[in-house]
């Protein structure tokens, strides 16, 4: 997505340890009109597949997946890293090993929005490691529900996750994907 590209060339910053910085348009500070348009571009790359619901986890997945949730007129469900399972009836829950913050930490469902057999699409801003992706895959087996694809905005190819999430026979589409980035400010996207 070209947009996101010429965004990312202009407003992002590289911070040391292969983290990319969007705070200034994608998940601190948000273009909502830049949100727009990757909420159509999902849209369009998912049209071919049935989507009952979209997942996915807080806080920088929500107004992603709310602003797309709009083009496909279906509910938006969040995982919760709340330390608490005290969620009335239940919860599907996960561990995920955090890329930014280099901790485990637990995600939660509760099992009244996510049913048998419903379609899900999994959106998120990063895929770095993957790890963040397979823990709501997991959830949404769990609940016996169906993964109808996963959607990124920005995958970072030079790490595993996306490779993985493929291997696993997983829909993945990501919006911009960079190939690689130094300390130097250089930055490269796949084609
Ligand atoms: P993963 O689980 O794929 O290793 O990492 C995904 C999660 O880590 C994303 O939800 C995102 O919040 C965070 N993350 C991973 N890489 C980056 C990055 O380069 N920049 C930012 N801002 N967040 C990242």
């Amino acid at each position: 997505m070209q947009l996101l590209k010429d965004r990312i060339l202009k407003d992002g910053n590289i911070a040391p340890g292969g983290v990319l910085k969007v705070d200034s348009f994608l998940n601190h500070q948000i273009d909502v009109n830049l949100l727009n348009e990757i909420g159509k571009e999902f849209k369009r790359l998912f049209s071919d597949v049935k989507v009952d619901k979209i997942l996915t986890i807080e806080a920088s997945g929500i107004g992603i997946a709310c602003v797309a949730a709009q083009y496909f007129d279906v509910p938006v469900v969040f995982a919760k890293k709340a330390k608490s399972k005290n969620i009335e009836g239940g919860v599907f829950s996960s561990k995920i090993m955090s890329f930014t913050y280099g901790k485990t930490y637990d995600v939660m469902v509760s099992v009244k929005f996510l049913k048998p057999d419903e379609n899900i699409l999994i959106i998120d801003d990063f895929l770095a490691s993957g790890k963040a992706i397979i823990g709501l895959v997991d959830i949404v087996k769990q609940a016996g529900a169906n993964v109808s694809g996963v959607g990124i905005v920005i995958e970072k190819s030079f790490q595993d996750g996306g490779q993985t999430l493929r291997d696993m026979g997983i829909n993945l589409k990501s919006l911009a994907v960079i190939k690689s980035m130094d300390d130097e400010g250089n930055l490269e996207f796949e084609d």
